[in-house]
C-alpha cells in the first residue's frame, strides 16, 4: 500500500518553495500520495527521505519493457483509471500469431503480412506492435525453426507463446537475446519459466485461474527474481473479463495493492466474438492484446479506437503551423486557412485534394483547437490571420489578394478585410463542401 498524503510530508524539506509548481509542500504530498507528479519534481529531497518515499513515487503498474532497439514496446505504467483524469501513457500493445505446425512458406508469409500491417491517421503510423509465435506442436526443433523463420522476416518484437519449458527453451536459444516476452508461467511450470526469464533477461507473462492465484504466482516469481511480469486473465467470458480488467486497474491505482501492479494481457482467441473482446481489452485496461488471428477489416478500427483512446485529452493531436503547399498550387492558386487541430487539417487536406484544384493551406496555431473551438475561446483571431499573412512569405508566392475562410467562421470576414484590405471569401461550413466549392468560387 502507498504511504499516506501526512506520512509523505513528513519527508519533504518543508521549504513550500513552489519550485515543484505546487504552491506548498504538503500540497505537494498530496499529489504525489495520488500520483500526479512525480518525486523527481522536487529539487531539495533527500537521498534518505527518496529511500523512505520510493514506494509511494514507484509505478502503481510497473513499465514492462519487451524487445529491443527502435521497436521496443513499453506497456503498463499508467497512473489513472480514467483518461480524463490526467492520460493514458502505453498504448496497447497489439500483436498477431503465427503458429509453428504451419508450412514454413506460410509462417515466413505470415510473419511478413503482419509486420507489413500499417496505415497512417492523423499523421500518425498506426501498426502491429509486437508478433506472437505459438508452440502449437510441443517440439522443441519445430518451434525454433518457426522462430527463427519469424525472426528473419520482422524486427518487430516476439512473444513466444508455449506452456513447455523445453520449448521455450529452445525458442529462447534462437531468439533470447531480442528480449521477447515469455508466456506463460502457470502453477505448474513456473519455476523452469522463471529460471528462463531470468537467465535470459526477459520479462514474463504468468496466467491463473482468479485474481488471487495469479497474485499469489506473481508474489512467487518475483520472490525468485523476475520483476518483469505481464498477467495473462486467461480466457473467460466478456462480461467476466470486463470485471477482471476493471478490478485489477482498480487495485492498482485506488488500493496501490502492488501484488498485482503489472501491465495485464489478453489473448483473444479467433472467434465471432474476438474484435469484440479485443476492443474491450483496449477500452478497459488491457496493456497488450495477442490475437490469435489478424484481420485487416478489424485491426484498422482497433488501431484507430486506440490511438482515440491513448491521445492526451489535454493536448490534441497536432501538426506544425505553416504554409502547406496541396499538389502543385501556382501564383494563381486559392488561398484557404485552418487550424493546427490534426483531425481538422487531414480532413481539410484531404477534401482539397479530392477538389484536384492545388491550392496553398495556412495552418494557423491554435494549440491543437479545432476552427469552431479555437475561435470561441479567442484562440484564431482575424489578427492572427493578418499576422501571419503578414509573416509567412505567402504574399511573395500569390498574384492575387483572396482569401477563402471556413464558413464556420464567416463572422470574422468584415473586419478580416478591414484588417488586410484583402478579399475574403467565405468558403464552405463543413470541408466536405471544398470539392464543390472549388470548381465555382472564382
Ligand atoms: Fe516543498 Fe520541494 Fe515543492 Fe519546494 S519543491 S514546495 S520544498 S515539495
Amino acid at each position: 500500500m502507498g504511504l499516506t498524503a501526512l506520512e509523505i510530508y513528513k519527508h519533504l524539506p518543508k521549504k513550500n518553495c513552489t519550485e515543484c509548481g505546487v504552491p506548498t509542500c504538503l500540497a505537494f504530498a498530496m499529489q504525489l500520495a495520488s500520483l500526479k507528479v512525480k518525486l523527481e519534481a522536487c529539487p531539495y529531497v533527500t537521498e534518505q527521505a527518496k529511500a523512505a518515499l520510493a514506494a509511494s513515487s514507484a509505478p502503481p503498474i510497473r513499465l514492462v519493457k519487451i524487445g529491443t532497439g527502435p521497436n521496443e514496446v513499453g506497456i503498463g505504467d499508467e497512473v489513472v483509471l480514467f483518461r480524463h483524469d490526467k492520460t493514458f501513457f502505453h498504448p496497447t500493445a497489439l500483436a498477431g500469431m503465427v503458429l509453428d505446425t504451419s508450412p514454413e512458406a506460410d509462417i515466413a508469409a505470415g510473419a511478413a503480412g503482419l509486420n507489413s500491417l500499417r496505415t497512417e491517421r492523423v499523421g500518425l503510423m498506426m501498426k502491429l506492435d509486437m508478433i506472437a509465435v505459438r508452440a502449437a506442436a510441443g517440439d522443441p526443433a519445430r518451434f525454433a525453426h518457426a522462430v527463427s523463420v519469424v525472426r528473419s522476416k520482422s524486427d518487430l518484437p516476439l512473444v513466444l507463446v508455449s506452456d513447455s519449458a523445453a520449448a521455450m527453451e529452445a525458442g529462447l536459444k534462437v531468439a533470447g537475446k531480442d528480449r521477447p516476452l515469455i508466456h506463460a508461467a502457470t502453477a505448474a511450470n513456473w519455476e523452469a519459466m522463471t529460471k528462463l526469464a531470468k537467465d535470459n533477461k526477459c520479462p514474463l507473462a504468468i496466467t491463473a485461474p482468479g485474481l488471487d492465484a495469479l497474485s499469489d504466482l506473481a508474489a512467487k516469481v518475483k520472490g525468485a527474481g523476475v520483476e518483469d511480469i505481464v498477467l495473462d486473465i486467461g480466457e473467460m467470458p466478456m462480461g467476466k473479463a470486463l470485471e477482471t480488467l476493471t478490478a485489477l486497474r482498480r487495485l492498482t491505482i485506488k488500493k496501490s495493492n502492488r501484488a498485482v501492479g503489472y501491465p495485464v494481457l489478453m489473448l483473444v482467441k479467433d472467434d465471432e466474438l474476438a474484435p469484440m473482446r479485443a476492443a474491450l481489452g483496449v477500452m478497459k485496461y488491457a496493456s497488450a492484446v495477442i490475437l490469435e488471428r489478424v484481420d485487416p477489416a478489424t485491426l484498422y478500427p482497433l488501431m484507430t479506437l486506440r490511438q482515440n483512446i491513448y491521445t492526451d485529452p489535454q493536448k490534441p493531436i497536432q501538426v506544425k503551423a505553416g504554409i502547406y503547399e496541396i499538389g502543385k498550387p501556382t501564383d494563381g492558386s486559392p488561398l484557404m486557412f485552418t487550424t493546427n487541430f490534426s483531425l481538422t487539417f487531414f480532413t481539410v487536406q484531404g477534401d482539397i485534394e479530392k477538389s484536384k484544384s492545388p491550392a496553398y493551406l495556412m495552418v494557423l496555431d491554435t494549440e491543437g483547437l479545432s476552427v469552431m473551438t479555437a475561435f470561441a475561446a479567442g484562440k484564431l483571431t482575424p489578427e492572427m490571420v493578418e499576422k501571419m499573412l503578414n509573416e509567412s512569405g505567402i504574399k511573395a508566392r500569390l498574384g492575387h489578394r483572396k482569401l477563402i475562410i471556413p464558413g464556420i467562421v464567416a463572422r470574422m470576414s468584415g473586419k478580416l478585410c478591414e484588417l488586410t484590405s484583402w478579399e475574403v471569401v467565405v468558403g464552405p461550413r463543413d470541408s466536405s463542401g471544398i470539392p464543390s466549392f472549388m470548381k465555382t468560387w472564382k
